[in-house]
């Protein structure tokens, strides 16, 4: 008998990349439409078995498909099981979700997934009618459920993109952006990463399986394509035999990863240009030396960072660097030092993102509360001395004033600005209504 799966991304009214943060998921504020990955890779196993079938809706590449819609919808489909991609932000409107799938229909086996689930899976099952809490990635997860054995990385598929509107999932400048990966996890144990406790340890995929990953996504007519691997050249010698591959092959492909600075040398550099390499992200974090040691996140001295990101630009290799805004550690002067520090490192681009509390496992009492709607925060108890207002100040002002050293004051209004504070916007207007489906939808259509 062929099992039906029904695999759902719903859409709240504000941009949120779900498997961003280790599948916490980030709410962006700009207008870039991420896939997910794991998600998409999930219903391509199930696709590929002879004993299931699957649909997936993606609410954001189905026009911005709001909750009512998307419940209508899922009405008049036939499914036995359903799974609902659960991020932070939006984590009490997808508990809401799956209560209206279950009540239209008694007999479907629910499931939910994203790390949010990892600290409240005791909670969904004392107070929901949820089937089954996902405490790992969905496509292990699925694997496991298919195949009856745990996966690796390279015995997962070729992510499907055609099973999703993929045309949708676009960058700022309207770049087809999809997603692969070459390896997942990572070896090194930063104390605020959201990642490794989710992903666990480094774990590469089979070369000829990533050479084959390029050609299908770049066969659908991708612009762009981005490794989502937390580090991508942590095994530098595997990573210079994949971009062999890619220039022998003849791939012409731009693509786009994430990895540490100190990993990288010269040499290196100018084969992934040559690649075809268009975007290096790296998170440098903090211009506090006190800090980085705190948690574990030595990448390199300053001298090092700024030389690297140098040759990087001269390569032709536009440069993004991370930092983290608002540690538990940070005063007002730590918080200059980091602005400062990431002027002196001077990447072309620089994401001023506040720190989020995910430590959650001393909180007492945890429930979907610990995390805040519709923004990057829980509501655990952090030991910061500087409040929410302050943080994200900061994070504003560093990010107008780098954007505008770097651009122009149209972009910085536009994208440090304009696009933030609408997302604000609606986010305090959806608050308090997350239990009320129909209700979020009409505040979300009255805002567009
Ligand atoms: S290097 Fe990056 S992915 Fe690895 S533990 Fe540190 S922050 Fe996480």
């Amino acid at each position: 008998m062929i099992e039906r799966f029904l695999l759902v991304r719903p859409y709240y009214g504000i941009n949120v990349h779900t498997d961003a943060q280790g599948e916490y998921g980030t709410v962006l504020g700009s207008n870039d439409v991420f896939p997910d990955l794991p998600l998409i890779t999930a219903a391509t196993i199930l696709n590929e078995s002879d004993s299931h079938e699957v649909k997936v809706i993606d609410a954001v590449t189905e026009d911005r498909m709001l909750p009512d819609e998307l419940l209508r919808k899922i009405a008049l489909l036939e499914y036995d099981k359903v799974l609902v991609k659960s991020t932070a932000p939006t984590f009490k409107a997808d508990l809401e979700l799956c209560r209206h799938i279950k009540a239209g229909n008694p007999s479907a086996y629910v499931m939910i997934d994203g790390q949010a689930v990892r600290h409240l899976k005791d909670w969904i099952y004392a107070n929901t009618d949820i089937d089954l809490a996902i405490e790992e990635p969905v496509d292990m997860y699925i694997y496991r459920y298919v195949h009856g054995a745990a996966a690796t990385v390279s015995d997962m598929p070729t992510p499907d993109y055609t099973l999703v509107n993929y045309r949708k999932y676009t960058d700022d400048y309207n770049n087809i952006r999809l997603t692969i990966q070459a390896s997942r996890g990572c070896p090194m144990s930063c104390a605020y990463c959201p990642y490794i406790k989710y992903y666990g340890k480094y774990e590469s995929r089979d070369a000829d399986k990533v050479i084959g990953d390029l050609k299908a996504v770049t066969s659908l007519g991708a612009d762009l394509i981005q490794f989502r691997d937390q580090f991508f050249t942590c095994d530098s010698k595997r990573i210079r035999e994949l971009c062999r591959r890619i220039i022998d092959e003849g791939i012409n492909v731009r693509w786009i990863c994430e990895t540490r600075l100190d990993s990288l040398t010269p040499d290196l550099i100018d084969l992934m240009k040559e690649a075809g390499l268009f975007l290096i992200c790296f998170g440098v974090e903090s211009g506090d030396q006190n800090i980085l040691t705190e948690y574990n996140s030595n990448k390199g001295n300053i001298d090092y960072q700024r030389s690297t990101v140098e040759y990087i630009k001269n390569a032709g290799i536009l440069t993004m660097a991370f930092y983290i805004t608002g540690f538990p550690e940070d005063t007002w002067e730590t918080l200059h030092a980091t602005y400062r520090y990431a002027d002196t490192v001077n990447s072309d681009i620089a994401a001023f993102n506040e720190y989020t509390e995910f430590n959650l496992s001393s909180e007492s009492d945890i429930s979907p509360d610990i995390f805040c709607s519709f923004e990057n925060a829980t509501a655990a108890k952090g030991l910061s001395s500087l409040s929410k207002e302050e943080i994200r100040y900061a994070v504003e002002l560093f990010s107008t004033m780098y954007t505008l050293k770097h651009d122009t004051l149209e972009k910085a209004y536009n994208y440090n600005h304009k696009q933030l504070c609408d997302s604000r916007r609606l986010a305090s207007k959806l608050k308090g209504h997350e239990n009320d489906l129909d209700e979020l939808s009409r505040i979300i259509r009255e805002s567009s």
